[in-house]
């Protein structure tokens, strides 16, 4: 008797993973064509139109045994859908990111994070203590620039998703491998 084939490509013990907003393709546009104007300004390289995201919380390298855990937690942590407005350009000197946020927190959208990283630590998973700021990375390795005014854009947030990250040779790698409604 031969052995069953599941064994052969064994399943990583480990996934690198993040929970996240992910735009729909109208916002994808939007937040691309910032992304290049950003550039003009600010320079660095840009992050590819396809890995563009709001990271809600990070785990980081997480057990796959885990995984079910990630789920109740995600299910536990609700809101209502919400409208966000990214209307600010910021830069981060320490580890040279540009990127857009917002200049106002919707109830809504610090609600979910709340309660996502409530049920995350009650699970036992690690959460990042440092202040929460939304943001979208546009930029990498930027050396920053002038303080700029820019066009908001309008994202309306009616999801949220679990994410894997993989390095590959052209930079991280995303799949969305999980994705809860909000009301
Ligand atoms: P790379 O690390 O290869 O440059 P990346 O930062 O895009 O790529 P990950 O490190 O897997 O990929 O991170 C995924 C997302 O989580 C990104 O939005 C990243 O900014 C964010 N992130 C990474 N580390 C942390 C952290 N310690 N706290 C909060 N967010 C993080
Ligand atoms: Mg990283």
């Amino acid at each position: 008797m031969t052995e069953p084939a599941t064994n052969e490509f064994p399943e990583p013990a480990t996934l690198r993973l993040f929970f996240a907003l992910w735009p729909d393709d109208a916002t994808r546009d939007a937040l691309n064509r910032t992304g290049k104007w950003l550039h003009q300004h600010w320079g660095g390289r840009r992050m590819r139109v396809e890995t563009v995201h709001i990271t809600l919380a990070f785990l980081g390298e997480t057990p796959a045994e885990r995984l079910d855990d990630l789920v109740a937690c995600a299910d536990a942590a609700r809101s209502d859908g919400f409208e966000l407005i990214l209307d600010q350009a910021g830069y981060w000197r320490h580890n040279r990111i540009g990127w857009l946020g917002a200049s106002q927190t919707p109830p809504q959208y610090a609600e979910l994070v709340g309660a996502l990283n409530a049920a995350l630590q009650g699970a036992g998973f690690p959460v990042d203590s440092r202040p929460h700021v939304p943001h979208v990375t546009l930029l990498r390795k930027s050396p920053g620039g002038e303080a700029l005014a820019c066009k908001p854009v309008r994202w309306p947030i009616g999801d949220f998703v679990l994410v894997k990250s993989a390095t590959g040779s052209e930079g991280a790698h995303y799949d969305v491998i999980r994705r809860w409604s909000l009301a």
